[in-house]
C-alpha cells in the first residue's frame, strides 16, 4: 500500500555542527528515498534543539561584545536553523534522489506554528536555551530584557522558555499544495516557529513547540496514513535501562496509556513521541504511528521492527 507518511527526524540525523551536519544528512537522506521510491508520499519534518541553541549562543554572544551586532530574537533564531537544516536536508535529498534516477523536487517551507497565547505552557516556561549566567547577571537581565531565568542544576542561571502545543500550520495550504504536486517538503523544522495570532498577525513569540508534537498535528492536517518517528533507539521499551528492560513491538492506546502512567517514558525525550504517536493514531481510524530508528526506517515500515502504534 502506497502511504502519505510524515517523518520527523530526531537530533540524531543531524550531527552537532555545520560540517558535520552536512556530511551526515548523506546518510539521513538514504532511508528517507528509500521510502519515496517505494512510491510512498513523504513529508518531512526534523527537530533543531542543538541547532537553534548554537546560533541563540552565537548572536547573543556576538551582541555582548565588540563586535556589537544586533540582538536576534529566538523565533528568528528558529527561522534561521530551519533555513540552514532545510538547505542541507534538501540537497542531500535531492543529490541522493537524482542518483537513483529520480528527479523529484525536493524543498524545504519556512513554517510557522500557531501557538494558543493562552496556552498554561506560557505561565510556566520549562526550556532552558543559551548560556549560562551568575545570579546577579541574571537578575540584570531579568529585569532589563523580562526574561524569566532559573538555576539550571547548579551549572548556573539560565533562560527558560515555554513549550505550548501546536494548533496549527501557518503555510498548510502551501505544504499540501507541494504534496499533490509530487514535492518532498521539508516542513515544521524544530516544531515551527512559535507564533500567536492576533488578527491579520502572526506574531513571533520566544517559545519551543516539541518537534514531536509538531509532526504529529502536521501529520493529521495534511491527512497521512502514517507518522515516523526516527529516533536514536530501535523501539520503545518499558522499565527502560533497566535489568528487566522490554522492547516493545506494539503498543495498544490502553498500554500507552497504562505505561505512562506507570512512568515508563522519560519526559522530554520518549514521552513526547508516545503522546504524539497516540495523539496521530487516535485522530482518524486507520491513522497509524511507528517510533524507530533512522537506521531501521526501511525494515520498520516493513513491520520487521520498531515500536507499532495505532487504535
Ligand atoms: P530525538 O532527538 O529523536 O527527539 P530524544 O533524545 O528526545 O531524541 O528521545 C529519544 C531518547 O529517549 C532515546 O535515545 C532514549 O535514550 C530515550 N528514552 C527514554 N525513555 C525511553 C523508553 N522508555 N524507551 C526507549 N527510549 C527511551
Ligand atoms: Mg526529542
Amino acid at each position: 500500500m502506497k502511504d502519505k507518511i510524515v517523518v520527523a527526524l530526531g537530533g540524531n540525523a543531524l550531527g552537532k555542527t555545520p560540517v558535520e551536519q552536512l556530511q551526515l544528512v548523506k546518510q539521513t537522506a538514504k532511508p528517507i528515498v528509500d521510502l519515496i521510491q517505494e512510491g510512498h508520499e513523504v513529508v518531512l519534518a526534523h527537530g533543531n534543539g542543538p541547532q537553534v541553541g548554537m546560533i541563540n549562543l552565537a548572536m547573543s554572544t556576538a551582541s555582548n561584545s565588540e563586535a556589537g551586532t544586533p540582538e536576534m530574537p529566538f523565533p528568528e533564531c528558529g527561522a534561521m536553523s530551519q533555513g540552514y537544516i532545510g538547505y542541507h536536508l534538501q540537497n542531500a535529498i535531492r543529490e541522493e534522489l537524482l542518483n537513483r534516477g529520480m528527479n523529484t523536487p525536493v524543498a524545504t517551507v519556512i513554517t510557522q506554528v500557531i501557538v494558543d497565547k493562552e496556552d498554561p505552557a506560557f505561565k510556566h516556561p520549562t526550556k532552558p536555551i543559551g548560556s549560562f549566567y551568575s545570579k546577579e547577571e541574571a537578575e540584570v537581565i531579568m529585569s532589563e530584557k523580562g526574561y524569566d531565568m532559573v538555576e539550571d542544576a547548579g551549572r548556573g542561571w539560565r533562560r527558560v522558555v515555554a513549550s505550548p502545543l501546536p494548533i496549527d500550520v501557518a503555510e498548510k495550504e502551501t505544504v499540501m499544495a507541494l504534496i499533490e504536486k509530487n514535492h518532498v517538503v521539508i516542513t515544521v523544522g524544530g516544531g515551527g516557529i512559535p507564533v500567536v495570532q492576533e488578527g491579520n498577525q502572526l506574531i513571533g513569540v520566544p517559545a519551543v513547540i516539541d518537534k514531536d508534537f509538531a509532526s504529529s498535528k502536521l501529520a493529521e492536517i495534511v491527512d497521512a496514513d502514517y507518522l515516523i518517528i526516527l529516533t536514536a533507539v530501535e523501539q520503545v521499551a518499558i522499565n527502560y535501562g533497566k535489568p528487566d528492560e522490554k522492547w516493545l513491538k506494539e503498543l495498544s492506546i490502553e498500554e500507552c496509556n497504562q505505561y505512562i502512567s506507570e512512568g515508563h517514558f522519560a519526559p522530554g525525550s520518549m514521552l513526547p513521541k508516545v503522546q504524539a504517536a497516540m495523539k496521530f493514531a487516535t485522530s482518524k481510524p486507520g491513522r497509524r504511528a511507528l517510533i524507530t530508528s533512522l537506521e531501521k526506517a526501511a525494515d520498520g515500515i516493513e513491520g520487521k521492527t520498531g515500536t507499532l502504534i495505532k487504535m
